[in-house]
């Protein structure tokens, strides 16, 4: 394995945009992220699905009659 081609590892610390810190394995010794497992939406979980039901629904009343009228 030849030297100096691997970046260097480290255990960075991860910042997210809601304030909560983590470590993980990276390239890199310090991450800004805008969403992680704490506050992204798939991990809380309700607000997600609502909110794509309620594009649905939005989008079936705007265009659903559409083919059910031919
Ligand atoms: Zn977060």
């Amino acid at each position: 394995m030849k030297q100096g081609i691997h970046p260097k590892y480290y255990q960075a610390k991860v910042t997210c945009n809601c304030g909560n810190t983590f470590t993980t394995g990276s390239t890199r010794p310090e991450i800004h992220v805008e969403t992680c497992s704490k506050c992204h939406p798939f991990y809380t979980g309700q607000q997600r699905v609502a909110s794509a039901k309620g594009r649905i629904e939005r989008f079936n009343k705007k265009y659903g009659n559409l083919s059910e009228n031919k």
